[in-house]
């Protein structure tokens, strides 16, 4: 999706702002509008998640600031960057906010996109291909499929502080009785307590697939059942940003035959 609109103009300086969704790593798998988007920023708010070989198509004079842990402030409170984004827009630039996967999907792109437009600021904002998207179309797993799945369901695995998050044991029976995929977001911090909610209803040899740095060249991955995803993930030593797909789809793969033949866990070529 794409909303267009003049660029913001003070004190004669016209500056505008993009939110470029980068995909999850992989340049190949960005939009033609996001190359063409990066190439003509000045400024670039670039999130931890996005991959280097991303970053790279910048312009040489355009400038760079890593806005996650990555570039040394301890995760830069979300306030700061809004107001980052707003000073750089008054000051006439052309501004790329970079956000891993699709800025709209768990991505906070929302609040960002909102706080702007309440400042009178035009926003564009550029589609990427989401994780829980790539993660499993890396494996050959489908999200739908009409013998396995009626439709899929994405959802984050963790919880803002003081909320209670998703009913997991609720989700559950609704994943079963409805046939849907489930695909986790940030889950690999809360996998002991999604996996023991999701027995509830769902059978223990669900197939369930965990994709680590999907697209990317250290790509890992594990298939194994519902009753074994802890400690899959354990002895495997998968951790973040990670995908965990659950549900029927994983069955039947390419990925699921090679694990016949294979120990659980592949690295990417
Ligand atoms: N806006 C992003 C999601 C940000 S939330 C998107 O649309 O993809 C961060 C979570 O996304 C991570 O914890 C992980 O669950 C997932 N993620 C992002 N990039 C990933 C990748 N390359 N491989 C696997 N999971 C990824």
């Amino acid at each position: 999706m794409t909303t267009t609109r003049p660029p913001t103009q003070r004190n004669g300086l016209q500056g505008s702002c993009t939110l470029v969704g980068a995909g999850p790593g992989d340049p190949e798998l960005l939009t033609l509008r996001a190359v063409r988007a990066i190439e003509s920023a000045t400024v670039l708010l670039v999130d931890d998640l996005v991959s280097e070989a991303i970053v790279a198509l910048a312009p040489r004079r355009a400038r760079v600031v890593h806005v996650g842990k990555r570039g040394g402030c301890q995760s830069t409170p979300q306030a700061f960057i809004e107001k980052l984004m707003l000073m750089a827009v008054h000051e006439g630039e052309t501004v790329v906010r970079l956000k891993g996967g699709d800025p709209f999907v768990f991505g906070r792109g929302g609040e960002e996109a909102e706080h702007l437009r309440a400042e009178g600021i035009a926003v564009e904002v550029v589609n990427g291909i989401t994780a829980g998207l790539a993660g499993p179309t890396a494996l050959g797993i489908p999200l739908t499929h009409r013998e396995h799945a009626h439709g899929v369901l994405f959802i984050t695995g963790h919880t803002q502080p003081g909320t209670s998050g998703p009913d997991w044991q609720q989700l559950a029976a609704t994943v079963q009785h409805a046939r849907l995929t489930l695909v986790i977001y940030m889950g690999m911090g809360s996998a002991a307590r999604i996996q023991q909610a999701l027995l509830t209803s769902l059978p223990a040899s669900t197939p369930v697939a965990v994709i680590e740095h999907a697209s990317q060249p250290r790509q890992r991955h594990a298939i194994t059942t519902l009753d074994q995803l802890v400690d899959t993930i354990q002895c495997e030593g998968l951790g973040s940003p990670s995908i965990i797909v659950v549900g029927d789809v994983v069955r039947g793969t390419a990925a699921m035959a090679e694990t016949a033949r294979q120990p659980a866990l592949h690295h990417a070529g």
